[in-house]
C-alpha cells in the first residue's frame, strides 16, 4: 500500500515535542519528506534521527526557527522547497500556554503580546509563506502530485468553550486561529489550497502537564472529560494526517475537533 503522503513534502512547526513530534513521525510513516521546525533545535534533531532510524527512505531535516519571527518562517519554507522541491503540507502547530496567563485582571500585557505573537502571528506567517510556496508546486499526475496543498493550523477546544480556569490570552489566540483559518480557506479555495484548523482537547503533553502541575489541577479538568482521560498526542496526529492527506479532499475551512467529545458534553458519565 502506498503511503497517504507519498512523494509529498511537509513542514511541521513545534516538531520537537507533543503533537508536532507524533505528527512528524506519522507523516514520515505515510511517505512524506519532513522539515522538522522548532525553536528547540536539539529536540527537532532528535525527532529527525528517530525518522532516519525508523523510515530509511524518508528525508527528514531539523531546522531551528522561532515562529514568532517572520523571517524565520520564510527561511523554513524556503528550506523545505530547497531540500524537497515543493511544499504540500504545512502544519502550523507550534504554540505556547504561558504559566502567567490568567484572567482579564491578572494577565500582564507582555504575556498577552507574547502569546499572540507566537500563537496568532506565527500561524499567519506560516500560512502566508506556505500559500506562496504551494502556488509554485510542480504538478506530477503520475505521482499523484497536484496543484496547491493542505495547511493545518492547530487551535484548541478552548476556542469554542469557556473555562472557569482561565488562560485568557491563550484562549483568545486560539479563537483567532479558527477565524483566520476559515477566512483563508475561503480566499484560497479555488487555488487547490485547503486550510483547516484542528482543535485538540486536553492532552498528556508537556504543554498541558507543565501547566497542570498538581493532581488537584488535573482532577479539576478530568471530571469534565467524557472519556475520563486526557488525550494522547498521537490521537491528534491521526486527525492532522487526515486533514493533510487527500482523504480530506473535500474538507476546507473546518474546525476539526479531536477532543474526546468534550465540546459536545453537558454532563459526563458517572
Ligand atoms: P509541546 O509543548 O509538547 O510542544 C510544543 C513544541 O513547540 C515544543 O517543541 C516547543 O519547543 C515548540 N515551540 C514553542 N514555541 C515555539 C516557537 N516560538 N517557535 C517554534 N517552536 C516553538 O506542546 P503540544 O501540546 O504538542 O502543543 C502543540 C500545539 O497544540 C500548540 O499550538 C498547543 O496550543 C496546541 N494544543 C495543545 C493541547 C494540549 O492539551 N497539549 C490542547 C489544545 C491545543
Amino acid at each position: 500500500m502506498p503511503g497517504r503522503l507519498q512523494h509529498r513534502a511537509a513542514l511541521v512547526t513545534g516538531a520537537g515535542s507533543g503533537i508536532g513530534l507524533e505528527t512528524s513521525l506519522l507523516f514520515a510513516q505515510e511517505g512524506a519528506n519532513v522539515l522538522l521546525v522548532d525553536v528547540n533545535l536539539a529536540a527537532a534533531e532528535k525527532a529527525a534521527s528517530i525518522i532516519a532510524e525508523r523510515f530509511p527512505g524518508i528525508k527528514a531535516a531539523a531546522f531551528k526557527a522561532d515562529v514568532a519571527k517572520e523571517q524565520d518562517i520564510k527561511a523554513a519554507v524556503d528550506k523545505t522547497v530547497e531540500l524537497f522541491g515543493r511544499l504540500d503540507v504545512m502544519f502550523n502547530n507550534a504554540g505556547i500556554m504561558h504559566p502567567e496567563d490568567d484572567n482579564a485582571l491578572n494577565t500582564e500585557e507582555r504575556i498577552w503580546d507574547l502569546t499572540m505573537q507566537i500563537n496568532v502571528k506565527g500561524v499567519w506567517w506560516g500560512c502566508k509563506y506556505a500559500i506562496l510556496a504551494m502556488r509554485n508546486n510542480p504538478i506530477d499526475e503520475a505521482k499523484g502530485l497536484h496543484a496547491g496543498g493542505s495547511i493545518v493550523n492547530t487551535a484548541s477546544f478552548v476556542a469554542v468553550m469557556g473555562a472557569a480556569t482561565p488562560q485568557l490570552a491563550y484562549t483568545a489566540s486560539k479563537g483567532a486561529v479558527l477565524a483566520m483559518t476559515r477566512e483563508l480557506a475561503m480566499v484560497h479555495a479555488r487555488e487547490g489550497i485547503r486550510i483547516n484548523a484542528i482543535c485538540p482537547g486536553p492532552l498528556k503533553t508537556p504543554l498541558l502537564m507543565d501547566f497542570l502541575n498538581t493532581q488537584e489541577k488535573r482532577d479539576r479538568r478530568l471530571v469534565h472529560l467524557p472519556m475520563g482521560r486526557f488525550g494522547e498526542a498521537v490521537e491528534v496526529a491521526k486527525g492532522a494526517l487526515f486533514l493533510a492527506s487527500d482523504d480530506s479532499s473535500y474538507v476546507t475551512g473546518t474546525d476539526f475537533m479531536v477532543d474526546g467529545g468534550l465540546s459536545s458534553c453537558y454532563v459526563t458519565p458517572l
